[in-house]
């Protein structure tokens, strides 16, 4: 039998307590670089979603004047892409009935924010921009791009003056943006900012009477997307984003939200938005 020595028993425990510094570290410097990772990434999650109204009555946003040539249409979105993404196939059916579109991509697409150390953010933004413009001729628009750095996004006045020049000059009477108030859980900071700026933009404006969001959890009103290839067309204009596999992946999840936002409207494909009348007395 051998008593305890009680400079051994002292040294063990020093032993243990330094052990569970050591981890106590690594495990803060992990849980660090996660949450570094989630501030530094462009995407922000709702926790907190707002209820979708219930009931959410179908609205009609007079689709017979947005169906008639000369009708004026802005469409403001955040990236190069994003027309295409969310809203394809229904901008061309609005310029074969001859509404006049205006394209307003509030960013330069250059990713210069988060992928600057793997990618040439000029090359990116000139490559997006180009693709933009090509596929926007399928819908005749006039594109504006307001060349704001992309991946952070500032809801500022100088954003909401800009988008409320472009509508004055367009004599816009239809404003379609992001939905920010009832968007994805999970959604590009860029989508939120420019969707509240031109939201409060289209607000100030007596030209709009109709704000249509896209992107949104809440659709009333939607486009019919039964012309698949046309949306795949639409999408494949943006080669440098969808490619191979990833057209593939994107492909999917437009055809999962046009047939999840069909089935709430009681059509068939659709790309779902959410319409508001405007009255500016
Ligand atoms: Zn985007």
């Amino acid at each position: 039998m051998t008593d305890s020595n009680p400079d051994v028993e002292l040294a063990k425990a020093a032993k243990r307590k330094k052990a569970l510094k050591r981890r106590l570290f690594v495990y803060s410097a992990i849980l660090g670089l996660i949450y570094g990772a989630f501030l530094f990434l462009p995407q922000q999650v709702d926790w907190n979603q707002k209820p979708i109204p219930n009931p959410n009555p179908k609205v009609d946003p007079d689709s017979r004047h947005l169906f008639s040539p000369g009708t004026r249409v802005l469409v403001v979105t955040a990236h190069p892409d994003d027309a295409e993404f969310y809203l394809g196939a229904g901008l061309v059916g609005l310029h074969e009935k001859g509404a006049e579109i205006r394209l307003v991509v509030c960013t330069n697409g250059d990713k210069g924010y988060y992928t600057r150390l793997f990618t040439n953010s000029e090359r990116n933004a000139e490559v997006r921009q180009d693709e933009q413009l090509k596929a926007s001729l399928q819908y005749g628009a006039d594109v504006v791009f307001l060349g704001h750095p992309d991946g952070r996004l500032h809801k500022d006045e100088e954003l909401v003056k800009e988008i409320k020049d472009q509508i004055a000059r367009w004599h816009a009477e239809y404003v379609f943006c992001f939905d920010p108030e009832y968007p994805p859980k999970v959604s590009h900071q860029d989508h939120r900012r420019s969707g509240e700026a031109a939201t409060e933009a289209a607000m100030q404006s007596p030209t709009v009477k109709w704000l249509l969001q896209f992107s949104t959890r809440a659709p009333n009103f939607g486009f019919d997307v039964s012309n698949w290839d046309l949306e795949i067309k639409m999408l494949s204009y943006h080669a440098s984003q969808f490619h191979g596999k990833r057209l593939e992946m994107i492909s999917n999840m437009v055809w999962e939200n046009a047939q999840r936002d069909g089935e709430i409207l009681g059509l068939g494909l659709a790309q779902g938005l959410r319409a508001s009348r405007l009255d500016h007395s």
